[in-house]
């Protein structure tokens, strides 16, 4: 612009054109002030052009940083959500796996606990990691953040399996404990930062919780249906499992067989050896018996010194011979002071009912069992009797 002003000036002085000298200059002072002007806001415009962008910037991360935050506060309030329902501990581990997917969306999540069995849920490909190895990288007190895998030789192994980066963050009990583990691992490069980890160890804390909240209400679980003396399922226990099977025998037309079983003149044993050999004897039985029944059957103490059984899709004869089985490997065991009892010999006896040629409901059929049972103390005990 200011070249061709300059062009301009020297064209019309070379023309001599002096008489219209005066337009020239205003001419000339017109260009200049739309040159100052247009110089003068291109640097405004471009300045604020740069602090827009900055703020753009700052929003953004901002936005950002507020989605993150969204999004845990979503995964702690559905996590909580599932605290002290009764759900699996594979549908558990589940939610809790989908829950920190949502702030890592494009990397690998896992949960693995440790204890009496070994969980494991992931989210995305799955890298199989062995018990071993969580044995060796997993089980510290404290977190791992690894961007830089090359210059870790113990986590090479990862590398592998096309591992960039991890985080790792232990999952401790109230006692302190370490339970279990939570994982991220980026096939991506991905950087993980400082505030990466922090997330990962602020979404530990419920989870902790809600696992070892979890494992009591399973151990609560099992004590409610178990007899603690034999370790079998108790009574309430055997009732339910019982209509269970009574229905789905009904709606599928198949038969089931129930057997009772009661120990021979115990009263007798027990005054004469004691109530914990008493005892003793009821624990070995329970074993017997426990470990006499296959697949779909189930034992259960019933009361005092009674047992009860259920084999479903199993007609009676073949109850018969398995309860005869059982009564005969209880006459061989050599128990303690058994050598007092009537026929010295501590001995059981059974009586089985079959759905649904005795009867039609769980009531009837254990009824029929118990008068079987009855039969066979008449009969002279130690012998298996069918309805
Ligand atoms: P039968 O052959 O007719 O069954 O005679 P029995 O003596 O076994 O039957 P009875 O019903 O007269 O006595 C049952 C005994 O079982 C009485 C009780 O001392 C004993 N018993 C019941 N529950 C327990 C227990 O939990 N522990 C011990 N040690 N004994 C028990
Ligand atoms: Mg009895
Ligand atoms: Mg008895």
């Amino acid at each position: 612009m200011a070249v061709f002003l300059v062009w301009l000036n020297l064209s019309f002085l070379a023309g001599k054109q002096y008489e219209n000298f005066f337009y020239l200059v205003a001419f000339d002072l017109v260009v200049s002030f739309a040159l100052v002007v247009g110089v003068v806001s291109n640097i405004i415009f471009r300045d604020r052009l740069s602090s827009l962008v900055k703020e753009i910037d700052r929003q953004r991360l901002l936005i950002n940083d507020y989605a993150v935050e969204s999004a845990l506060f979503l995964a702690i309030v559905e996590m909580m959500e599932i605290f002290g329902k009764d759900i699996s501990i594979e549908e558990t581990l589940d939610r809790v796996t989908q829950g920190i997917s949502n702030f890592f969306s494009n990397e690998i999540v896992l949960v693995q606990l440790f204890g009496q069995h070994f969980f494991q849920n992931v989210k995305g490909e799955n890298i199989h990691l062995s018990t071993e190895t969580f044995e060796e990288i997993a089980t510290k007190p404290y977190p791992i953040l690894i961007n830089n895998l090359e210059s870790f030789p113990k986590y090479r192994f990862l590398k592998e399996k096309n591992i960039s980066s991890f985080i790792l963050v232990p999952l401790k009990s109230k006692k302190d404990e370490i339970t279990g583990v939570l994982g991220v691992f980026s096939k991506n490069n991905r950087n993980f930062s400082q505030k990466d980890l922090s997330l990962l160890r602020m979404i530990s804390i419920p989870i902790s919780l809600i696992l070892e909240n979890m494992e009591l209400m399973e151990q609560t679980k099992v004590l409610s249906i178990t007899d603690p003396l034999t370790h079998l399922y108790n009574r309430r226990h055997f009732q339910q499992c019982l209509e269970k099977i009574w229905k789905e025998s009904m709606e599928k037309n198949l038969s089931f067989s129930i057997a009772m079983c009661d120990i021979d003149n115990f009263k007798f044993y027990n005054d004469r050896n004691g109530h914990l050999a008493g005892d003793r004897v009821l624990r070995d039985i329970a074993g017997i018996l426990h470990q006499n029944i296959k697949g779909l059957d189930i034992v259960a103490r019933y009361g005092g010194e009674e047992f009860i059984m259920v084999f479903p899709e199993t007609k009676k004869e073949i109850a018969l011979k398995i309860c005869d089985n059982i009564r005969r490997k209880v006459e061989e065991v050599e128990f303690t002071g058994e050598e007092f009892q009537p026929g010295g010999d501590l001995t059981i006896s059974f009586g089985i009912s079959e759905f649904p040629s005795d009867g039609n409901t769980a009531d009837e059929l254990i009824r029929k069992a118990d008068m079987a049972l009855y039969e066979a103390k008449k009969q002279g005990r130690n012998r298996v009797v069918a309805a």
